[in-house]
């Protein structure tokens, strides 16, 4: 199921994403995450671009099967929308991706091991105390909590899980602090080139990178990428995205509170706040703030992040009767948007039917240049383990196994 079809049922059903019950949540089903064999001839060198979960899957991927591969990453971290503040607080805190939207055993499909998720301790994530601000005021919707559940991690983050299992296997093969430029494919190899100016070649290349970028144009394609995969391209809406969490003294808000309508809020998933450190058996009180396409806009056009979390505050304090700022102890902030290398939160929607636009721009060009990442999956997208899906999916197809374009 897409994530929009996903969407519309919950809706239907009066329910949210990341308030759906887990008796409710569909049934996983997601064959080609099972990690798949590769039963392939292929010695030649593959490059990856971007080392975010898709990137790192796939060289996990490719090097179970002792395949040549590097991994040019732009920002000076691997992780890309999977980063965590290890120190802000007395837990890992999730600046990018914090809930488990399937059933955890995904974890051990990611790593193709039984015990994945053994050094990274997941939890149901059940919040108790829920409230609305609607029309100026605070009302509860407790009757919630007997709908909905799924999973976080315990005291890990998903930062750690790809810490502890994907990236010993491949940390070796990752470049940091090398934006790719250009990508020439006239040739028989592919020559990458990195904005140091250096020039690697490679047999085949899988493109990880933020939608966002191929919009952009930040990597220049020789010759030009095919006409209906750049129209694909422009046809994903990707938003911006900001992550605020503040520490406080004392808790004074519910375990998650949504803006409007519970279930419209919700079920869009644009904004709400929640207490960050729900079951995660810390002292302290942490809240967080998630946002994305024009509720995110609404901080990041502020411009400077003391701009940003006093506009936070001020809007807590006239739900909390002032408390926000009698209580502030602390902040950080995440804001996607301005990150240079990802410039938004995730693909939100499709100018026209998704299976279309994913098709269009998973297709491989002359059978050099591939692509995988979040946006590309049918039935995880905008998902961590979407993002690994599309990239076993990929490499699967890149090295001659039958799996139809787009189709996972
Ligand atoms: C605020 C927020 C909350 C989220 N919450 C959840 C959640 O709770 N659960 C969930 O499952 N998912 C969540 N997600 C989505 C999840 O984080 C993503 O779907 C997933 O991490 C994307 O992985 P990716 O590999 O496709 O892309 P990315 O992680 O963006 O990786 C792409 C990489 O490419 C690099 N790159 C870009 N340009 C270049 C270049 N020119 N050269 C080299 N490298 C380049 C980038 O630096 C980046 O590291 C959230 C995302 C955001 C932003």
């Amino acid at each position: 199921m897409t994530r929009k079809e996903f969407l519309e049922k919950s809706l239907i059903m009066g329910i949210g994403l990341p308030f759906l019950p887990a008796a409710l949540t569909p049934p996983y089903r997601s064959p080609r995450l099972v990690f798949p064999g590769l039963p392939t001839g292929f010695t030649g060198k593959v490059i990856i671009v971007g080392a975010g979960a898709a990137g790192m899957a796939a060289g996990y991927l490719l090097n179970r099967h002792k395949i040549d591969f590097e991994i040019l990453e732009a920002a000076a971290v691997y992780g890309g929308r999977i980063k965590k503040a290890a120190a802000f607080t007395d837990f890992p805190v999730d600046l990018g991706a914090e809930w488990i939207h399937v059933h955890p055993r995904v974890l051990s499909e990611i790593t193709n091991r039984p015990n994945a998720a053994a050094g990274v301790e997941t939890m149901e994530y059940n919040p108790q105390t829920i409230m609305t601000w609607k029309k100026g005021k605070l009302r509860p919707r407790n009757y919630i909590r007997y709908l909905y559940s799924e999973w976080k991690f315990k005291r890990g983050s998903w930062f750690d899980f790809f810490e502890q299992n994907i990236v010993p296997e491949i940390s070796g093969r990752i470049t940091l602090s090398r934006p790719v430029t250009e990508i020439n494919y006239e040739g028989e190899k592919v020559l990458v080139k990195t904005a140091d100016q250096e020039t690697r070649r490679a047999d085949k290349v899988l493109i990880t990178v933020p939608v966002r970028m191929l919009q952009k144009e930040q990597i220049r394609f020789t010759p030009a990428l095919p006409e209906p995969k750049r129209e694909a391209i422009g046809k994903v809406l990707m938003g911006d995205g900001i992550k605020i969490f503040v520490e406080f003294r004392e808790k004074f808000y519910p375990d998650i509170l949504a803006f409007g309508n519970v279930f419209k809020s919700l079920t869009e998933e644009n904004k709400f706040v929640y207490d960050a450190a729900f079951n995660k058996g810390s002292g302290r009180h942490v809240l967080g703030l998630f946002a994305i396409n024009e509720k995110a806009s609404a901080y990041t056009r502020l411009g400077t992040e003391e701009q940003m979390i006093q506009a936070f505050l001020a809007e807590l304090d006239t739900l909390f009767g002032g408390k926000a700022s009698a209580n502030y102890v602390n902040h950080i902030i995440q804001n996607w948007s301005a990150e240079p290398y990802i410039q938004g939160a995730y693909s939100y929607s499709f100018d026209g039917r998704q299976k279309d636009i994913v098709q269009a721009i998973a297709e491989p060009v002359m059978g050099k240049l591939y692509f995988a990442g979040e946006a590309l999956s049918l039935d995880n997208q905008a998902m961590v383990q979407g993002a690994c899906q599309s990239a076993y999916a990929t490499v699967e197809r890149m090295l001659g196994a039958r799996v139809q374009a787009g189709r996972e």
